[in-house]
């Protein structure tokens, strides 16, 4: 018992002396933009303008538990950053109320004050009838316009009642931001589901300044030429006064698409698109994650000691571990990745008992038919794997089904040796960056698919071609066998580029941006 207890305190205390450790070192990065510094920024520059957020996803929802309401916070990344500038300044955020009670808790106007217990902002909810969902949301945003910009031998479906829908709901959005948005407001506008809120709204409220961050990829004309209402589309995106991508190359490629499509003049050293009285700024705003959070809460004790208890765990004592964490969906490469997980046992039986593929894995889309069958095939391939290589006391993989809050996350990015990113094709990919941030010190190796933002700045990753499996396996292998000194250097020179590009110079860069434009604005009229 005494033993028991020596060693419980002897590794109280080894945590308490890491987590100091790991705070000093937050230190280093004294130079990154905070929450705090991007606040004070952009407080200084706005002057009396509003910020008005649009995005097709609530940042809170409200829902029945039994017949009392409770309120959700949407945890991404993305959203806790827009959150932040929300409160900060007042802002309405106008977004789709998807959740059972969001109505119940809303005035006539669809308005409610958030976040509960401050109610510092407003989100302006619309209403979507099944209907509507379904052509807008499953239909034209994820059938059509998903695949068609993903890379992944996934047939985009064309169906122009979808379309229509998909039109009269960003109409829609456009009307409840003309309503809400004060004289002046900056328009902040997220993603591919918002193509056309912006060239409707531009005849309902001239005076607004849009801009729209597109998160997934932009692929090349010759793809991008196939889609029916391509015209429409690129109208829609070149009605915002600035158009944000992850990357450099897919801004490249949209301004090419638009070339290649509409009469206008591209201007590529200033990066911008003329179309008659027009004028739209093609930026690159490569994405990111709360750095500072996400390495200050790995190193807390309760992560700490969350970490040493899924160690201790039977099913992984022993083992070396190869973690992938994903949205159940076809860009993922996930089939690819147990593809290569199988080469890899069969090329080097030595790992037989001795490591395990850990796949948690959030069902998404499931009204869709193709994620419906991306979940299917995975489990059949995982059960296929430990059917044929399992042994008494060892499965080689662990497939764990379901949506799993940061905090049960933590301690799997901890305890990893190796994490996969396999996807085809991808934004950027957070998972990436998160696993850096949050790994151990000392351990861990990023195996990274080079078709996914994320592989153009975090270069000291192994990058891997999903498609390759043999190459694919020995890169496992590689990861597997990498000395510690390397993996720490390595992780220490990924650290400093996402500590330095984080939530919230990205959101700066954005809204400095977008505030100078306005300022010109201001100058041109005068
Ligand atoms: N995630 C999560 N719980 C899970 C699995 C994933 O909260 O069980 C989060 C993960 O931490 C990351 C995000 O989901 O922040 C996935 O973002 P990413 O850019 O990797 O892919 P996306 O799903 O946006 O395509």
């Amino acid at each position: 018992m005494k033993d028991f207890l020596d060693r419980s305190l002897k590794k109280i205390t080894d945590a308490s002396i890491r987590a100091a450790e790991r705070a000093q070192k937050l230190d280093s990065f004294s130079h990154i933009t905070t929450k705090e510094s991007l606040l004070e920024l952009v407080g200084k520059k706005l002057k009396d303008r509003k910020i008005v957020l649009v995005s097709n996803r609530e940042p809170y929802a409200h829902v029945f538990q039994g017949d009392r309401i409770k309120v959700i916070r949407n945890a991404g990344g993305l959203t806790i950053a827009l959150d932040s500038i929300a409160r900060a300044f007042h802002a309405v955020w106008v977004c789709y109320g998807g959740a059972n009670a969001d109505f119940k808790v809303t005035d006539p106007q669809g308005l409610v004050s958030v976040p509960p217990g401050e109610e510092s902002y407003q989100i302006k909810r619309i209403r979507l009838n099944r209907q509507e969902e379904r052509g807008f949301y499953e239909g034209f945003s994820n059938e059509t316009l998903w695949p068609l910009c993903h890379v992944c031998y996934v047939r985009p479906k064309f169906t122009p009642s979808d379309w229509d829908t998909y039109d009269a709901v960003n109409l829609k959005f456009a009307r409840a931001v003309a309503q809400t948005a004060e004289k002046d407001s900056l328009i902040f506008l997220q993603d591919y589901h918002l193509c056309r809120v912006a060239y409707h709204l531009k005849t309902l409220r001239p005076d607004l300044i849009t801009v729209l961050f597109w998160h997934i990829p932009w692929p090349n004309p010759e793809i991008f030429r196939i889609l029916p209402w391509k015209k429409e589309i690129l109208e829609g995106l070149l009605a915002n006064d600035i158009l944000g991508f992850h990357l450099k190359y897919h801004a490249e490629n949209f301004q090419e698409t638009v070339g290649m499509e509409l009469e206008c003049r591209i201007d590529w050293e200033l990066s911008r698109v003329e179309r008659g009285e027009q004028v739209t700024r093609v930026r690159s705003y490569p994405i990111s994650i709360d750095f500072e959070d996400i390495y200050r809460q790995s190193g807390s004790l309760a992560a700490l000691k969350a970490g040493s208890e899924l160690a201790v765990e039977q099913r992984f004592q022993g083992l070396k571990l190869i973690l992938g964490v994903d949205r159940l969906d076809y860009t993922k490469g996930i089939p690819e990745r147990l593809d290569a997980f199988d080469r890899l046992l069969i090329a080097h039986p030595e790992y037989l008992g001795k490591v395990k593929l850990v796949q948690i894995g959030v069902p998404s889309r499931t009204g869709l038919e193709d994620y419906q069958q991306v979940v299917t095939n995975i489990e059949n391939r995982c059960a296929e794997l430990n059917g044929r290589y399992g042994q008494e006391d060892w499965e080689p993989v662990l497939f764990l089904k379901g949506h799993q809050d940061f905090n049960t996350l933590l301690p799997y990015y901890r305890l990893a040796d190796v994490c996969v990113v396999s996807s085809l094709h991808d934004g950027m990919n957070l998972v990436a960056k998160e696993f850096v941030a949050a790994s151990d010190n000392d351990k861990g190796v990023l195996v990274l698919s080079r078709f996914t933002g994320a592989a153009r700045e975090l270069e000291q990753a192994l990058l891997v071609n999903p498609y390759d499996t043999l190459a694919f396996a020995e890169t496992l292998h590689q990861a597997l066998v990498m000395p510690a000194e390397e993996q720490k250097a390595r992780l220490t020179r990924m650290r400093n580029t996402i500590a330095e590009n984080n939530i919230y110079s990205w959101a700066q860069a954005i809204l400095s941006d977008i505030i100078r434009l306005a300022e010109d604005q201001v100058l041109v009229k005068s």
